[in-house]
């Protein structure tokens, strides 16, 4: 019953908010970084990089994997660690999360594809309007109703602005959400306090929790992995994308509480088509025995 009443009052406070929906809407168009979901192949006259021949999401088809032959172990650093303090804010565009760890705790990844450690920056999320949609990358052609983007920047640089200028800045790894009857720890957490997050540019802090609470990502034993882009824009050329072959649990409901948040431009989802490859191999990583 209280699940009932929780997303009867979602709803009616989204009906709300469209109501005033127009108000502003063109200020709020540029405030927001000028880009929308409605025609993304636009994106590329305000960011030239959007039309370059890397870009991201893609089409994973497990029957073109290039499997790498004794690959070294993608490890995950401090995904245990509890954070200080987890903010979260509707960015108009996406639901993102950051936070704070204490000195030498910060979470990091290294191993794998990469040459050196990268430095978790923010994870987001990007969904559709039903569950047959909303993952940027697909398999095989099968999209999901829910994708994760954990985005990290490689430590050698100055800060996460500096390592979008360089073509191994970044990696992020995307991780698949399915339904389920029980959702993943990490997204009850996320949702806790989604309704104070309804409404574009509007955050809250969250009780500190690990990112371990996604449980799955840290233990799968097979991994893709290539080079592309952010998916949105600028679109940087600098991305090593990590996707662990499995999928993580969310309920139906859990699936209709993200749907129940407003972004900007009145974009009733936030995934980008996936692109052309151009050729680029997608690696399949093994994880060794530790
Ligand atoms: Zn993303």
């Amino acid at each position: 019953m209280f699940l009932l009443i929780n997303i009867y009052a979602l709803i009616l406070t989204q009906s709300l908010i469209s109501a005033k929906g127009t108000i502003g809407e063109l200020d709020s168009k540029r405030q927001a970084g000028g880009f929308d979901y409605q025609n993304t192949d636009a994106w590329k006259d305000e960011y030239p990089s959007c039309g370059g021949n890397n870009q991201s999401p893609i089409n994973l088809d497990f029957g073109k994997f290039r499997e790498v032959v004794d690959p070294r172990k993608l490890e995950f650093h401090g995904y245990n660690n509890i954070p200080k303090k987890i903010s979260i804010v509707n960015n108009g565009h996406s639901l993102e999360l950051e936070g704070h760890w204490p000195y030498n705790k910060h979470p990091y990844i290294s191993g794998g594809p990469l040459q050196s450690d990268y430095v978790f920056k923010q994870l987001h999320f990007h969904w559709g309007v039903n569950n047959n949609e909303g993952s940027e990358h697909t398999i095989n052609g099968q999209s999901f109703p829910l994708e994760m983007h954990l985005v990290h920047y490689k430590k050698d640089y100055d800060s996460f602005k500096d390592a979008l200028n360089h073509t191994d800045g970044i990696s992020v790894v995307a991780v698949f959400f399915d339904i389920q009857d029980e959702g993943s720890e990490g997204i009850a957490n996320v949702l806790k306090n989604a309704t104070s997050l309804l409404r574009p540019n509007s955050h809250v802090n969250l009780e500190p929790f690990a990112l371990s609470t996604f449980d799955g990502i840290t233990s799968a034993p097979k991994y893709a992995s290539y080079y592309g882009s952010l998916t949105t824009p600028p679109c940087s050329e600098s991305v090593t994308w990590i996707i662990p072959v499995t999928v993580l649990d969310i309920t139906a409901y859990q699936m209709k509480t993200f749907r129940c948040l407003n972004f900007n431009h009145k974009d009733y989802h936030n995934f980008r088509p996936t692109q052309n490859t151009n050729g680029r191999i997608i690696y399949l990583f093994k994880q060794p025995p530790s």
